[in-house]
């Protein structure tokens, strides 16, 4: 077994070649380092024909930071871990993990160059109509299998106790759940929207509901989250979308994976104002978001009901009533939790580009503004938005 130990782009190299029969024995490899994200190093290994391979290191710190932000590697476990269970119920929207080394804490998996990060589409106007039905089978499929309407007792708890994650989870309970709501360092504010940020310090109402939302993130393992399913997790091209990045994986609320994936699709809703320059443009994207949102959650719930009917052994958990009930809670959860992003990407640590990358600073605090208004009225009023329909609606009388 080799000890850890950093990967050079050469180190990375070898370790394709060594774990992969794709290259061929006497191939030429090449590999460089191209990561974007905010913890892990990134490479891609080419061969002389062109065929290529990821290879994914946890680094013993958060990359976006440096050494002072220690972090466990062991989250290159969990994210082979998650990946691969997901894969087993949701191959065809999974990436595909090859080989996964505890000790290097090394992933080789496919390369999906022949896809776009969906963040990037979605900011270059790019619409795919297959964005919602495909990962709404993504999310029923891997969150029902793994909930406890399949897993019995004993099978739960450990796979509970597989999945901790303390590290990362903490990263969210203080990132996504804390930050924004108080004068934090970590935090990254623009100065034009000051003082609507710092409304939210103030603000016990949304104080109160945003904590009812993290003690169930602490304290609801329903089923195995991806735990950071943002629009820079999800590979798109024409006919597919493919889900990487599962590094934040742990047992919790199920409306945490929807909602994160919601608010990202309303992030670049109230971006659309700075991102585009037509209003053409604008509400051309605005309704193929609010169409997707539609179709998202109409065909994950769907889903989820018919597995609950057809693939569920426990007889107390055959009811029906309690079925729609827990589909109705996930739906609440989900709108609390889209909230949070909104809000936690406009003021907190890690921003996206659907906001960041709109030039005018006037123009952008207006979405910025738009943001954080949406958050809150998500989040305080998630209860009374008991259908898809009465969501959209209150998104388009909100911004
Ligand atoms: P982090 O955990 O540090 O956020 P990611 O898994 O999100 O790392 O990967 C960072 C970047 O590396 C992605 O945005 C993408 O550009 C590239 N990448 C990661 N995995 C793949 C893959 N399987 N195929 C192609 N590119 C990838
Ligand atoms: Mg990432
Ligand atoms: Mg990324
Ligand atoms: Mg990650």
């Amino acid at each position: 077994m080799t000890a850890y130990q950093i990967f050079t782009s050469e180190q990375a190299m070898r370790f394709a070649d060594e774990h992969s029969e794709l290259f061929g024995e006497h191939s030429k490899l090449s590999a460089t380092e191209f990561g974007d994200g905010n913890l892990n190093l990134v490479f891609r290994v080419v061969n002389d024909k062109g065929t290529s391979l990821i290879v994914k290191q946890a680094l013993p710190y958060a990359r976006c930071v440096g050494e002072s932000w220690p972090l466990s590697t062991d989250r290159a476990r969990i994210e082979a871990e998650v990946l691969k269970l997901h894969a087993r119920f949701c191959p065809e929207h999974t990436v595909e993990v090859l080989h996964f080394d505890r000790a290097l804490s090394a992933i080789l998996m496919e390369d999906l160059k022949q896809y776009d990060i969906l963040r990037t589409a979605l900011i270059k106007g790019k619409q795919f109509a297959h964005l919602a039905p495909q990962l709404a089978n993504y999310l029923a499929n891997t969150l029902f299998y793994t909930s406890d309407f399949v897993l019995t007792g004993p099978a739960k708890k450990a796979a509970v106790a597989q999945f901790t994650n303390p590290d990362l989870c903490l990263i969210t309970e203080d990132l996504f759940f804390t930050d924004p709501y108080c004068n934090h360092e970590r935090n990254t504010i623009h100065s034009l929207i000051l003082p609507s940020a710092r409304a939210l310090w103030y603000d016990t109402d949304l104080q109160a509901e945003v904590a009812m939302l993290k003690a169930d993130f602490l304290s609801k393992p329903q089923a195995l989250l991806h735990g950071d399913l943002h629009s820079g997790s999800i590979f798109i091209n024409n006919e597919n979308c493919k889900v990487i990045d599962a590094e934040f994986g742990f047992y919790g609320p199920i409306g945490f994976d929807v909602g994160v994936l919601i608010g990202n699709l309303l992030i670049n809703y109230v971006a659309s104002p700075g991102v585009f320059k037509t209003p053409e443009e604008q509400s051309q994207q605005q309704h193929y978001l609010l169409t997707q949102i539609h179709t998202l959650w109409q065909h994950f719930a769907d889903t989820f009901s018919q597995l609950q009917q057809t693939a569920t052994q426990d007889p107390t958990l055959q009811n029906s009533r309690y079925q729609q009930r827990f589909l109705q809670q996930v739906f609440t959860d989900a709108i609390g939790y889209a909230g949070c992003e909104l809000i936690r990407r406009t003021v907190g640590l890690a921003h996206v580009a659907d906001l960041e990358r709109i030039s005018d600073a006037k123009q952008r605090a207006v979405c910025e503004i738009h943001a954080l208004t949406l958050g809150r009225v998500l989040i305080l009023e998630r209860a009374q938005l008991d259908s898809i329909t009465a969501l959209l609606d209150k998104v388009q009388r909100t911004v």
